[in-house]
């Protein structure tokens, strides 16, 4: 998903006039942290990486300072995603040095939030949206070599599992509307998306199917509220299987549920 979100950023980013994208941080004019907050391990990364990139703003100053660096400003920095949605401006309290804090429905904002910091303030924006699936938006592939490419379907989630943060963090489930994903498969420049979904036959998409079980017990499905038992999950694989014959089903299981 964040991965999705980066290259509907870098389409938003082009169109406001930047071009080049840079993977290491010490040159560049902007720095996008993506996080995640489904775990405290994830949090804790972005929380290392935000001290190192403190660090080079500390540098950048004495560079300045001694006339080592021509740059007339220090990199922006700004967090995304997850945990910007989840911490808001706590972030901007705890770590003084980030400059933009955006959710994951606000990315059409992040020119304007931009603008903000170079008038001296913090730009924030983590409303959230009951609509917004940047369904107009061309993403720009981070990678130009992959064989495969993320096309998102849908944003958000109805559920309530008892362990996740989605539905806080990505709000209410939407739909793009399928001419949008037609329309992005077509605009593909290697052909090879729109190869993959001939509109009247599939044929070769990979029969795979991510079907999350996250437990075997049906009393910890029910803590969890997943809202089905494991003879239902059972049932579903077998409809799946005469319904795809040589299917492949991957999942998902959460260790130690308390
Ligand atoms: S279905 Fe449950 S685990 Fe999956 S995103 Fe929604 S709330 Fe989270």
């Amino acid at each position: 998903m964040n991965i999705n979100d980066m290259e509907i950023i870098l389409s938003i980013m082009k169109n406001d006039g930047y071009s080049e994208v840079v993977d290491v941080p010490e040159n560049t004019e902007i720095i996008f942290i993506n996080t995640c907050a489904i775990r405290d391990n994830a949090e804790q990364k972005v929380r290392h990486r935000l001290n190192y990139f403190w660090f080079l703003k500390r540098q950048w100053k004495r560079n300045v300072a001694t006339g080592r660096s021509q740059s007339l400003r220090p990199p922006k920095v700004i967090v995304l995603g997850c945990m910007a949605q989840r911490l808001k401006d706590k972030i901007l309290d705890a770590d003084k040095m980030v400059d933009v804090i955006c959710g994951p429905d606000a990315y059409r904002d992040l020119p304007r939030l931009l603008e903000e910091v170079d008038y001296g303030q913090k730009g924030i924006n983590t409303l959230l949206s009951l609509e917004e699936t940047y369904a107009d938006i061309n993403p720009v592939r981070i990678s130009k070599n992959s064989i495969s490419a993320f096309v998102s379907v849908m944003r958000g989630c109805n559920n309530m599992c008892s362990f996740c943060i989605v539905p806080f963090t990505r709000s209410r489930e939407r739909s793009r509307p399928m001419e949008s994903i037609v329309k992005e498969l077509n605009r593909d420049p290697t052909g090879d998306l729109v190869k993959a979904f001939p509109a009247c036959l599939r044929h070769n998409i990979c029969k795979c199917i991510h079907l999350p079980a996250q437990t075997g017990s049906s009393a910890v499905l029910e803590r969890m509220r997943r809202g089905y038992t494991h003879e239902a999950y059972l049932d579903l694989v077998q409809k799946i299987r005469n319904m795809i014959p040589g299917v492949g089903l991957r999942s998902d299981f959460i260790c130690g549920f308390c």
